[in-house]
C-alpha cells in the first residue's frame, strides 16, 4: 500500500528520494547538536508504540531555522532516510501555486496521501513565504488559505498518524506565531553555518566521495573558508573535481582546491587590457604586495594577480586569513594603521612612477577604504592619541543600534567633530608620505616585483616573499622580521 502510494506521488512529482539515493545522517556534518534533537523524530517513526506509551509529546512539526546552505533540506532527507520514511518535498511558494483556484481541496489530498504513504515527512522549504505574519492592507488570500488548511491539517493529526511536517527558513523573526503554537511546528531546530570543525567535516564528507590525494591541507582550507555555509563547502569541493578533471586527473589534490578557492574569489578572467593599463596595474599591485610583505602586522601575501577577474577588474592582492579578526572584528591600532598603508599603496606608487600630472582614477575606490580605516581610528573606535578628542566615541557604528547613536552625537561638541576631521586629514597625510617614502626606499623590490607580474601575471605568495627578501632594505627586512 504505501509503494502504490509513493508511486502516485511520484506522478505528481513530489516524491523526491528513492531508496538508492537516500542520504543519512553521516552524509551531514558540521552543524552542532541539530542531529541529536531531531534523533527524537526517527525514534518517533521506528517505535511510534514506546513513544506513545511513555507519554511523550507526539511530534507533529519540526521547524529548521538557518542560513540558506546550510543543510537544512539534507537533514530532512537525512531524517527519513534513517527513519525508512517517504519524503515529500515542496517549495513553500509551489505549494500555494499548486493550489491557487483549487484551494484547500488540494491540500487535504497532499495529507491524505502523505498518510497513506506513512511514515511520512513532508518537507516545505521557505515556509516564511507562505508562513510570514499575516494582516497588513495587502492580504494575500490564496495564501492564507494554503496556510490555514495545513495548520488544519496538522491540528487534526490524531495520535496514531505517523506523518511530519518538517519546514525550513532562514527567517525566523518573520514568522506568524500561530504557526510555532504547540502541536505544530513546536520543535524548532538551529542549523548554523558551520565553524572552523565543522567546514573541515563538511569537506571532509563531500571529499570522501571521491578521489583525492593524502596532501589535502583541511586545517588552511577551513581557515581561509570562514564563512561559508555547506552548499558553499560542497560546491568547491565539485569545482576542485573540474579543475582536476581539466588536468587529466581522477584524483582531486590539495592545489586543485586552491585554485577553486581562488576561482571562488575573484570570479571568471574578463578580456585582457591594453598594454598601458596592465604596466599600470601591475605597479599599483606590486605595491600593494610589497607594502603587505614589509609591514609587521599584515599577514603574509598568498597571491598577487594583474589579470582582470570579474570579482577584481584591476587585479588583486590577497593575503592570508586571519579568524581572529574576520569573527571577532578584533582590529588593533597598529593593525589599522599598516592597513591604511598597505591600501594607500597602489596610489602613492602611481604618483613616483607617472608623476602627479599623469595620476588616474584606477584608485578611487582604495581612497574611500582608506578613509574609512581613518574615520575607524578616530572616530568609531577612538584610538587616537589626540588629547583634544581623546577616547571619547563620537560616532557609532550603525549596528548598535540609532538611539544609541542619536544619543551620543547629540551630547558630542561640534568643535570634537572638527577637531577629528582635522585629525583624520593628518593621519591620511601622514600615512601617504609614510608609503611613499617606504616604497622609495624599496623601488629595487617594487621593480622586480613588477616585472614579475607583467611576465607571468600571476604571482604566489612564496615567489612575491622571495622577490621581496632578495631587494628589499635592509631596514625595512629587519623590522618586519
Ligand atoms: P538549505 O536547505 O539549508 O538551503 P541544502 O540542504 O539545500 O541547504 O544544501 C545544499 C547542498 O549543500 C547539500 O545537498 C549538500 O551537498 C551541501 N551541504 C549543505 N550543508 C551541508 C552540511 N551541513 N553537511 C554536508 N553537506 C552540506
Amino acid at each position: 500500500k504505501q509503494k502504490e502510494a509513493q508511486k502516485q506521488l511520484k506522478n505528481i512529482k513530489l516524491m523526491v528520494s528513492d531508496k538508492d539515493e537516500d542520504i543519512f545522517f553521516d552524509d551531514v556534518a558540521g552543524i552542532g547538536d541539530a542531529k541529536v534533537e531531531l534523533q527524537e523524530i526517527v525514534d518517533f517513526f521506528q517505535k511510534p508504540e514506546r513513544f506513545r506509551q511513555s507519554g511523550s509529546r507526539i511530534p507533529r512539526g519540526v521547524l529548521l531555522c538557518g542560513p540558506p546552505g546550510t543543510g537544512k533540506t539534507l537533514l530532512a532527507r537525512a531524517v527519513a532516510g534513517e527513519a525508512g520514511a517517504t519524503f515529500i518535498a515542496l517549495n513553500a511558494s509551489e505549494f500555494v501555486e499548486m493550489f491557487v483556484g483549487v484551494g484547500a481541496s488540494r491540500v487535504r489530498d497532499l495529507f491524505a496521501q502523505a498518510r497513506a504513504a506513512a511514515p511520512a515527512i513532508i518537507f516545505i522549504d521557505e515556509i516564511d513565504s507562505v508562513g510570514r505574519i499575516r494582516g497588513g492592507a495587502k492580504g494575500n488570500d490564496e495564501r492564507d488559505q494554503t496556510l490555514n488548511q495545513m495548520l488544519s491539517e496538522m491540528d487534526g493529526f490524531d495520535n496514531d498518524s505517523s506523518v511530519i511536517v518538517m519546514a525550513a527558513t532562514n527567517r525566523r523573526d518573520i514568522l506568524d506565531p500561530a504557526l510555532i503554537r504547540p502541536g505544530r511546528f513546536d520543535r524548532i531546530v538551529y542549523v548554523p553555518l558551520p565553524d572552523y570543525n565543522g567546514r573541515i567535516e563538511i569537506l571532509q564528507v563531500h571529499l570522501n566521495r571521491r578521489p583525492h590525494s593524502a596532501d589535502i591541507d583541511y586545517h588552511e582550507l577551513a581557515f581561509e573558508t570562514n564563512g561559508y555555509s555547506g552548499a558553499q563547502l560542497a560546491n568547491l569541493v565539485n569545482m576542485a573535481a573540474t579543475v582536476a578533471s581539466q588536468a587529466g586527473r581522477d584524483e582531486i589534490q590539495n592545489s586543485d582546491l586552491g585554485k577553486a578557492l581562488e576561482f571562488e574569489r575573484l570570479g571568471p578572467e574578463r578580456p585582457a587590457y591594453s598594454e598601458a593599463a596592465r604596466r599600470r596595474i601591475a605597479a599599483m599591485e606590486a605595491a600593494t604586495a610589497l607594502a603587505c610583505t614589509l609591514l609587521p602586522a599584515i599577514e603574509p601575501v598568498t597571491l598577487c594577480t594583474i589579470v582582470p577577474r570579474e570579482k577584481h577588474p584591476l587585479g588583486q592582492t590577497v593575503v592570508k586569513a586571519n579568524e581572529d579578526r574576520e569573527l571577532t572584528g578584533l582590529f588593533t591600532k597598529r593593525y589599522l594603521e599598516e592597513q591604511l598603508l598597505t591600501v594607500l599603496a597602489g596610489r602613492a606608487a602611481e604618483e613616483l612612477i607617472y608623476g602627479p600630472e599623469e595620476m588616474s582614477t584606477m584608485q578611487q575606490r582604495r581612497l574611500i577604504d582608506a578613509r574609512r580605516i581613518v574615520q575607524k581610528l578616530v572616530v568609531s573606535a577612538a584610538m587616537t592619541p589626540n588629547p583634544a578628542i581623546g577616547p571619547r566615541t563620537i560616532s557609532v557604528p550603525r549596528r548598535f543600534g540609532s538611539s544609541l547613536m542619536q544619543a551620543v552625537t547629540r551630547f558630542v561638541p561640534s568643535e570634537l567633530h572638527s577637531e577629528a576631521d582635522r585629525e583624520m586629514e593628518a593621519l591620511l597625510a601622514e600615512a601617504y608620505a609614510t608609503v611613499k617614502q617606504l616604497l622609495v626606499r624599496n623601488c629595487a623590490a617594487l621593480d622586480s616585483l613588477m616585472a614579475a607580474l607583467l611576465e607571468k601575471n600571476t604571482l604566489g605568495g612564496e615567489e612575491v616573499q622571495a622577490l621581496v627578501e632578495q631587494h628589499a632594505a635592509a631596514e625595512d627586512l629587519q623590522r618586519r622580521d
